[in-house]
């Protein structure tokens, strides 16, 4: 076989699911952002939510921000993965575009908070791969939440309140980067899901590949 057939039939992948997570602030939306600009494997799974949206983000986007309405039917008809109440808001993921996705050999992102995360890894043991990201410090995170200048002082507060709740779920996690140099944060994310990719059970074509290695004269 020439060697372009043999990087052929290696080839097939099945898809992964990734977990990105973290308290508000640590950083996982620019390392998100990242990742989908530059990865043309993955792609972001775009969950509902109830939030209001902010000045910058875009419907349909970063989100599709609906009614509590809206919201409760979908997860009454079952058409959530998985769901959890976040400071006061419900956020879903639509489990239609996760599973065309992971049909079709390709990964998804899911930037999901860690009762989400625990709903994944249940429903989707083989191919969920969680990372947390802590900031480097709480006063970094607070100083964080006021740069970006996205939230009232008041929404910021609640955050803050709670981002001590989620650090406490840091062990439901496969890994942990500490976001303090964003480059080095971003590095780490791209090894994690390169490993991930290489695992044996996710590498479908090698099967045959195999076959014909030790079938060559
Ligand atoms: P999250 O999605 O976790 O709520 P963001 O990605 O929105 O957090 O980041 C919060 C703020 O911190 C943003 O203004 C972002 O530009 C900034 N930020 C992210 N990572 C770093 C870092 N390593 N150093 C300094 N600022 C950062
Ligand atoms: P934000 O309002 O800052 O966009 O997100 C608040 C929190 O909700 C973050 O921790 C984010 O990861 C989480 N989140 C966003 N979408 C979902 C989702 O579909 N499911 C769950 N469980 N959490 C989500």
């Amino acid at each position: 076989m020439s060697p372009a057939m043999r990087a052929q039939s290696f080839a097939g992948r099945r898809g992964l699911g990734f977990v990105l997570a973290s308290p508000s602030g640590a950083g996982k939306s620019t390392l998100s952002r990242l990742l989908i600009e530059q990865d043309r494997e993955i792609a972001l799974s775009v969950s509902v939510t109830t939030r209001a949206k902010r000045s910058s983000e875009i419907d349909g986007v970063h989100y599709h921000f609906i009614s509590r309405n809206r919201f409760q039917a979908l997860r009454d008809h079952g058409e959530l993965l998985e769901w959890a109440e976040v400071h006061g808001n419900f956020y879903g993921t639509p489990r239609e575009a996760v599973e065309q996705a992971f049909s079709a050999g390709r990964d998804i992102l899911f930037d999901i908070d860690w009762q989400g995360t625990v709903q994944v890894k249940e429903k989707l043991p083989e191919d969920v791969v969680a990372i947390f990201i802590l900031p480097p410090s709480m006063k970094e995170l607070a100083a964080r939440l006021h740069r970006r200048a996205e939230d009232s002082e008041e929404v910021i507060a609640k955050r803050l309140d709670n981002a001590k709740v989620e650090i406490a779920e840091w062990r439901r996690f496969d890994y942990v980067i500490v976001n303090e140099d964003l480059t080095r944060a971003y590095d780490d994310v791209k090894a994690i899901l390169r490993t991930e990719r290489l695992k044996r059970f996710r590498q479908t074509g090698l099967e045959g590949f195999v076959e014909g290695l030790l079938a060559e004269g």
